[in-house]
């Protein structure tokens, strides 16, 4: 019987002391994650100090307009797409890129590429993506045709040789488990040479009334303000190459919206809400990958929705947020290699 109760006694014990140290190891952890993310954030503020970037050519506010209307109707259903994806391949034809198909389960990509100069020492390939489906029921304006419009006039602004080539890729199932993305990060030879992928994901909402801009779940409170107003641009980068976030931050300038630049450790695994689009699979990967964003699900009711019309897109956002991007690009696609 003493025994029986000693047993117990002891087993009690080692568990309470089991939970104790396991408890003070998860603190610690946390801690050590804490600590990662703030030398982190502070090598990006201290890059993306070092001046604004030169100005890269410049966008067309009507030709986005345009194309996002002309891209805004329902494309959930395989007609919606398959209407869709023959309006963007015949774009990226007509611009040079020679698109092909990549067929996948449920859904087609579109991958076009501009290859880069003859001459190019080292060239690599920087890939601009964008998904091209919609929920069911919404026309998806901001989510997704206002990346589509930037991503074509990406592809028109770029046409011409860089040391690095464009490759232009334009997914398909990304509301439906990012499957297009994944089947084509999860390929060895379409992945092979990328320099950096830019995801662009819904670039044309904002909100304006004091505290209608909301944040995602497990963001440090100090980069999470209370009132503000959603007129900036969000950018999420994983630190595979820690130079990419400061970049498009120093894209911004006078007259252009603000960048919100975000890093993310492990592929983002302490914050989901940062993996929620094509730019994920790549993190997975180990490939260096940024999220452009305005955020929509946390500042518009029209996100998802059949009110996502053409109506609800800021033009002068949308131009901003393209020039920002562009002038990204005139940078990354004419940087010279790494010294050995
Ligand atoms: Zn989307």
């Amino acid at each position: 019987m003493w025994g029986l109760v000693a047993a117990v006694w002891f087993g009690g014990i080692s568990v309470a002391w089991g939970l104790f140290f396991e408890h003070r190891a998860a603190e610690r952890a946390d801690a050590a994650q804490a600590q990662a993310f703030a030398r982190r954030l502070a090598e990006v503020n201290r890059l993306a100090a070092l001046g604004s970037l030169p100005p890269g050519p410049a966008v067309e506010r009507d030709r986005l307009m345009a194309d996002v209307g002309a891209l805004a109707f329902d494309r959930f259903d395989e007609p919606g797409r398959k209407r869709a994806r023959a309006l963007l391949a015949h774009r990226l034809t007509s611009l040079g890129y020679a698109p092909e198909l990549q067929s996948f389960p449920t859904g087609i990509n579109i991958v076009g590429t501009r290859p880069s100069a003859p001459d190019a020492v080292e060239p690599r390939i920087v890939l601009v993506g964008a998904h091209v489906d919609t929920v069911e029921g919404s026309p998806g304006a901001d989510d997704n045709a206002s990346g589509l419009a930037v991503a074509l006039e990406m592809a028109r602004l770029f046409q011409a040789p860089t040391r690095h080539a464009l490759r232009i890729v334009l997914f398909d199932q990304e509301e439906q488990g990012l499957a297009g993305s994944v089947a084509f990060a999860r390929s060895p030879t379409r992945t092979e040479g990328l320099r950096a992928v830019i995801v662009l994901e819904m670039l044309g909402a904002t909100c304006r009334t004091p505290g209608c801009q909301r944040f995602p779940a497990g963001l440090p409170a100090a980069l999470a303000p209370s009132g503000g107003v959603g007129d900036f641009l969000a950018a999420v980068a994983n630190d595979t190459d820690p130079a990419l976030l400061p970049l498009f931050m120093r894209a911004a300038g006078p007259g252009l919206p603000r960048v919100f630049g975000l890093p993310v450790l492990d592929a983002g695994a302490a914050m989901p809400d940062t993996r929620r689009s094509d730019h994920a699979p790549f993190w997975d990967r180990g490939l260096p990958a940024i999220l452009l964003t305005d955020t929509a699900e946390l500042r518009s009711d029209r996100y998802h929705r059949t009110t996502d019309t053409l109506e609800g897109i800021d033009a002068d956002f949308l131009a901003g947020n393209a020039q920002i991007i562009a002038n990204a690009l005139a940078t990354l696609l004419n940087e010279p290699p790494p010294p050995p």
